[in-house]
């Protein structure tokens, strides 16, 4: 999915998201035997209809227990494959396969075989926002709840690579200490956008407020750096997984939450704790891609059983076993 040209798309349009829509959606899914599946960046109305919403992985495995003979899965392709890889007997289907990442565009099989050649004997680590080709040529995926406790199971002497996101790989480091960890400079074009200064500057205008930040937002780095130079307590520093946005949300006694991550993810939050004033560090941090799943996509797909999802079946198993393996290691979280 080149992601260069997905702004040239146009997103399938012209279809009001009102109750006949909702109903014929509810009829439509009924009649398919399917189960819809909404990531935690959709726009509010896709993630209302969905039976479950939630982050990446939290979906997979959602789709992987469901009883359901077809999955739809709204978020991005390399998700949507991310539930083919586990439930490969079922029927996947995104509502707009041109709904790309540039996160996991940022490296590719070949890319990836490139660079192991160049370390022979390394581990390959990689973030679940990748290509099933990716994952297929991954020792163990990690989730950003994860990656920490993923790196450090590594035995200390043997080289890890790590991919595709250089931020997430930057915290891994800081964490672990070590020095033997190289990291893919792969980023995602909304979460880089969200820098350090503009945190700063909110975190002061905003001084009892929480911060909740995702691992792969330039600014994660920043945050930490405010706490350590006393700036911005420790404490109201939360660095989260999506999925643990929304349980520190209800657990945290914070009147504010300044967040950093896709404003998508505001009106889980806000569902979660009507009580508590949420604010995007950056209120243009949104996802072109995660938006393209729009309420006219959603019908088609239902209507018209497309886009259908497929992933080579030897490359699929490949991918399960680094899938398999992040999961016995540490609490995997959600992901994005
Ligand atoms: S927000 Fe970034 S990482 Fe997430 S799907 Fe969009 S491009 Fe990919």
């Amino acid at each position: 999915m080149a992601t260069a040209m997905a702004q040239d798309y146009q997103p399938y349009d012209g279809v009001e998201a009102d109750e006949v829509w909702a109903e014929e959606v509810r009829r439509l899914a009924r009649e398919r035997d399917a189960v819809v599946l909404a990531h935690n960046y959709q726009v509010p109305a896709i993630q209302d209809i969905a039976d479950h919403t939630g982050d990446s992985l939290a979906l997979s495995r959602i789709a992987a227990a469901s009883d359901a003979s077809t999955i739809v899965f709204c978020g991005v392709h390399f998700m949507a494959e991310t539930a083919k890889i586990l439930a490969p007997e079922k029927t996947v289907l995104i509502p707009d396969a041109r709904a790309g990442c540039s996160l996991a565009d940022s490296i590719d099989a070949a890319q990836l075989r490139a660079w192991k050649a160049e370390h022979p004997g390394a581990v390959v680590v990689s973030y679940v926002n990748t290509t099933a080709e990716v994952k297929a040529e991954t020792d163990i995926c990690c989730t950003s709840s994860n990656a920490v406790d993923v790196v450090a199971s590594i035995p200390a002497d043997r080289e890890v690579l790590f991919c595709p996101d250089q931020f997430l790989g930057a915290h891994v480091k800081r964490e672990t200490g070590r020095e033997n960890l190289h990291i893919w400079a792969g980023e995602c074009h909304v979460h880089a956008g969200i820098n350090g200064p503009e945190l700063a500057e909110r975190a002061a205008a905003n001084p009892g407020a929480d911060l909740f930040i995702h691992p792969e937002c330039g600014c994660a780095t920043s945050a930490l750096y405010l706490a350590g130079e006393g700036t911005v307590p420790r404490e109201r520093v939360k660095i989260l997984s999506t999925g643990d946005m929304v349980h520190a949300a209800r657990a945290t006694k914070a009147g504010s939450v300044l967040v950093a991550t896709e404003i998508g993810m505001l009106h889980q939050l806000r569902k979660a704790a009507p009580e508590i004033d949420f604010r995007a560090v950056n209120e243009r941090a949104s996802c072109r891609f995660m938006k393209m799943i729009t309420p006219a996509a959603l019908l088609r797909a239902l209507r018209e059983g497309a886009d259908e999802v497929h992933v080579d079946p030897e490359t699929a198993a490949r991918a399960r076993a680094s899938v398999q393996r992040m999961i016995e290691i540490g609490k995997p979280g959600g992901g994005e």
